[in-house]
């Protein structure tokens, strides 16, 4: 049943509209169009090749690009990656890019480099190693000796430090285990319940769209289908393309 809320219109976190991007000359996005959210999880798909990570480049202002990309409330074409970060926009990289010579708890405070406040980053220290028992074990260990799983995690406690306004999640499950890619989506769920909005893009489109609220399907540069995660997964050229019924 809907309520008085449900006619109030949302505003979009992130915002993006008309976008393209390419490599040397080569366009690669065309016409790229998406809306998240506050506190949504997003699912962005599609299969190899299709210009998810290309847009998620895009998206961080590490590749030109045309079109707009509003976060809230701040046109960020034409920012760098350093101002886009400085704004909230915060991405969990494909392979977790970790310092491996470090130990996980210095990795986890070079996420918070940035900030100010630092009662704040040792209160979401706290809370982070509340979300993640693992770490907690792991805290001087140096995150290049741990399991792909726990580098993962890793990788995710560290954005969080960043204090995300959006926190972008690319390829979660690359070379891990379906049990640890299914505590790691557990994980995703809390952080979102917490207020996080999350963007995940991901090549395993049944696991993205099984966890969130709306997804994006891309192929070829192109976004093809969206909508709800429920409807997208019932939707039979979903379901025939992507999730071999
Ligand atoms: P994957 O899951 O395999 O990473 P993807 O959906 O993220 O796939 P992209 O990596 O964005 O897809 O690639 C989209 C297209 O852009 C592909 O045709 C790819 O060959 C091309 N491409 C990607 N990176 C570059 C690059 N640095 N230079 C030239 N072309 C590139």
């Amino acid at each position: 049943m809907s309520g008085p809320a449900d006619l109030i219109p949302r505003t979009p976190l992130l915002k993006v509209a008309n976008l393209g991007a390419g490599y040397g000359g080569m366009p690669v996005l065309h016409d790229v169009s998406l809306e998240v959210y506050p506190a949504e999880m997003v699912a962005l798909v599609g299969s190899n090749g299709a210009g998810k990570t290309t847009l998620l480049r895009a998206l961080s202002r590490m590749l030109p690009c045309s079109g707009s990309i509003v976060l809230n409330g701040h046109e960020l074409a034409g920012m760098t990656p350093d101002q886009a970060f400085g704004l909230g926009l915060v991405q969990v990289p494909e392979g977790r890019q970790l310092f491996d010579r470090m130990t996980v708890q210095d990795n986890l405070l070079m996420g918070s480099y940035r900030r100010q406040d630092q009662a704040a980053v040792n209160r979401d220290l706290d809370k982070i190693y509340t979300l993640f028992p693992r770490l907690t074990e792991r805290r001087r260990q140096l995150a290049g000796s741990m399991s792909g799983g726990e580098q993962q995690m890793c990788a995710m406690a560290r954005a969080l430090m960043a204090a995300p306004v959006l926190m972008m999640v690319d390829e979660m499950s690359l070379g891990l285990a379906p049990v640890v890619v299914q505590q790691l989506m557990e994980v995703l769920a809390a952080i979102q319940r917490d207020g996080v909005t999350v963007l995940l893009v991901e090549q395993d489109v049944q696991l993205a769209l099984s966890g969130s609220d709306r997804g994006y399907v891309m192929e070829t540069g192109r976004i093809v289908h969206h909508g709800q995660a429920r409807d997208l997964i019932d939707d039979p050229a979903v379901q025939q393309a992507y999730l071999g019924l």
